[in-house]
């Protein structure tokens, strides 16, 4: 149906329907509760499609990460129809229907190709809501997707400051890159369908009668793995420049191809990102490195020039030092979160980013007189430089950067523990965080494999065996050759002066 050149644009042109029959689309995949929301709306009298990844998954007999629900209701509408349901939105008012931790989204129809439903941050409107739904937004707080942190007031500030006009609800405004800052249009489906990223993306199935609705050769394209922009690919990229990020995300996620006009505008625009709001690209980053495939997404990113535009000190330190233990050390790090992630355990930002910034702390450690090079005082500055670096771009919240602090802070206590008082260690709040990252560097050399060893096996003894275990400890003999056992009083405590851990690359 659609040859490689043939670029699906035009609009209300009728879909093509495929039947229950024709699919493998079944309600056994599909969540109880997107399913009740669904029903609801029908009832109602209402069209309700589910529609965008949940689909595209489906099809491919992959767990969907959450269920999409777009329909002719309005906001209001839809609102009326659930308690449990909450308007999110600045931009565009979306439903939020609440079941316990799972939360259903519910969008309008509308005609836009402005950052749609999932992607679009939401915004809290306590203001303009009564008592009730502050219970809801509570529950927002704490079940977001993966952090709590949105890119509203961002995008809130950004929007701010583009003239507002007369007839706000109706407009579409660019800027001088094309990206559209504002659209709050409703329209019908096939309206909506053009608005979505790639055509894998934009299929939507009819709980009328369970067909799926394909506007844009979605199915054909899925079957053949292939991820194909909507319409003319430059055009959607300066639109939104994140889409070129969940190009890369699919592409590694799904194993998808990008087909090759998709692809070319990519090294050309990937500078646009620079343009996104950080908060906005904080949440992609999460997206992209810690939903169970970071390890692939990184030679994706990297592959497509999107690493720079992101973390221009990761990229300058990946292509300084090829093949580097460091390098190792990050795609073993992404490894093992992609394992946690597939067996159900947390995995937190604050270990995501020290992986990525080992390179450069080792980088501005190294870059200072040596004599230093085994100070806490430089390991810190070395991550607050780090940080800022990649604060540039990505908006790192402040929880996550002191928590990164504190795990680099923390290698030099574990690597050269001083008796019992280090047994302390194992009650540190980030004791569980720079244990994991002592275990890496010691996998791959940068720190010693005994000592990681010793902490696992004081972790698993008894209080009298710990004690013997620090007892047993001889730290001056240990400490790194050329080093001086030095004892120093540092703000009435003391303190082993120790290796940067970071360094060897
Ligand atoms: P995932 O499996 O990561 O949830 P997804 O495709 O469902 O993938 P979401 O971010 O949940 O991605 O977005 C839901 C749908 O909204 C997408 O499938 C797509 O149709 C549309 N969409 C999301 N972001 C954009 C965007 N930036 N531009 C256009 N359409 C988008
Ligand atoms: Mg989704």
């Amino acid at each position: 149906m659609n040859s490689p050149d043939v670029r699906p644009s035009a609009p209300h042109h009728p879909p093509r329907v495929i039947p229950r029959a024709e699919h493998t689309v079944s309600r056994s995949h599909i969540s109880p509760n997107a399913l009740r929301v669904l029903y609801r709306l029908r009832d109602a009298g209402f069209q309700a499609f589910l529609v965008g990844g949940c689909v595209r998954d489906l099809l491919l007999g992959l767990e969907p990460k959450d269920f999409d629900v777009a329909t002719d209701a309005l906001p209001e509408q839809v609102k009326r129809l659930f308690r449990n349901c909450r308007l999110v939105g600045r931009r565009f008012r979306l439903a939020h229907v609440f079941f316990g931790q799972e939360i259903i989204e519910v969008a309008t129809f509308r005609a836009a190709s402005a950052p749609a439903q999932g992607e679009e941050p939401v915004e809290e409107e306590r203001d303009e809501e009564d008592g009730a739904e502050d219970e809801a937004a509570g529950q927002i707080d704490q079940g977001g997707p993966l952090t709590e942190v949105h890119a509203a007031d961002f995008e809130a500030e950004h929007l701010d400051r583009v003239t507002p006009h007369p007839d706000a609800d109706l407009e579409r405004q660019f800027d001088a890159s094309g990206r559209i800052l504002r659209d709050n249009v409703y329209g019908t489906i096939d309206d909506d369908v053009w608005r979505r990223d790639f055509t894998a993306n934009a299929l939507y199935y009819n709980i009328a009668d369970f067909s799926i609705w394909d506007y844009v050769g979605g199915a054909e394209d899925i079957a053949a793995r292939r991820l194909r922009l909507i319409g003319d690919p430059e055009t959607r990229y300066r639109e939104d420049p994140v889409r070129m990020l969940r190009a890369a995300r699919f592409e590694a996620k799904l194993g998808f191809e990008i087909e090759a006009a998709s692809a070319e505008p990519i090294e050309r625009l990937r500078t646009l990102l620079g343009g996104v709001p950080p908060a906005r690209l904080f949440d992609e980053m999460l997206k992209l490195f810690l939903t169970g495939h970071g390890a692939r997404t990184l030679p994706v990113l990297r592959r497509r020039g999107l690493l720079e535009p992101l973390l221009p000190n990761v990229a300058h330190y990946l292509a300084a030092h090829p093949g580097s233990l460091v390098e190792r050390l990050l795609e073993q790090g992404l490894a093992n979160t992609d394992a946690r992630v597939s067996a159900g355990r947390s995995v937190t930002p604050t270990f995501l980013f020290a992986l990525l910034l080992y390179g450069p702390i080792a980088a501005l450690i190294e870059a200072m007189p040596p004599s230093r090079w085994h100070e806490i005082s430089a390991i810190l500055e070395a991550c607050d430089q780090a940080v800022r670096d990649a604060q540039r771009h990505i908006a790192i919240p402040k929880r996550f950067s002191l928590g990164l602090r504190e795990m680099f802070a923390l290698q030099p206590r574990l690597e050269y523990p001083r008796g019992r008082r280090s047994l302390r260690l194992i009650g540190h709040p980030r004791f569980r965080a720079g244990y994991d990252l002592l275990l890496l560097r010691a996998q791959f050399g940068l720190a010693s494999a005994e000592r990681a060893q010793w902490w696992t096996d004081v972790q698993a003894a008894s209080a009298e065996e710990q004690g013997r275990m620090a007892d047993a400890l001889a730290a001056p003999s240990e400490r790194p050759a050329g080093q001086k056992s030095r004892r120093r009083r540092r703000g009435g405590r003391r303190r082993a002066g120790s290796s940067s851990g970071s360094g060897d690359t």
